[in-house]
């Protein structure tokens, strides 16, 4: 559980069924990048690039840390067989 107001959007594990799904969170990632909320840790590409089609890579990883807080998230896209997340990162003793 979260009450930091800056990732409480956030905290909730979700999967995109639909690419405008995924496409659409990446532009509310963009927004809270922008305004200080999130900041990007890892990149495999930049997030502005996930918008376009085809996606530079067959499997897209981004992970962002929260300003407020310091949780950890990690956004996923396998655009080769459809595989998505989007989910809080756990401390790597509780990962599988
Ligand atoms: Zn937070």
């Amino acid at each position: 559980m979260s009450d930091c107001v800056k990732c409480a959007a956030y905290v909730a594990r979700r999967t995109f069924p639909m690419p405008e799904d995924y496409l659409a969170f990446v532009d509310t990632l963009i927004e809270s990048v922008k305004r200080g909320d999130l900041q990007m840790i890892k990149a495999d590409c930049p997030l502005e690039n996930v918008l376009k089609t085809p996606t530079p890579e067959d499997s897209l990883v981004h992970e962002f840390r929260c300003t407020g807080c310091g949780t950890r998230f990690q956004l996923y896209a396998n655009t080769y067989n459809g595989r998505n997340w989007w989910r809080r990162q756990q401390w790597p003793e509780m990962q599988y």
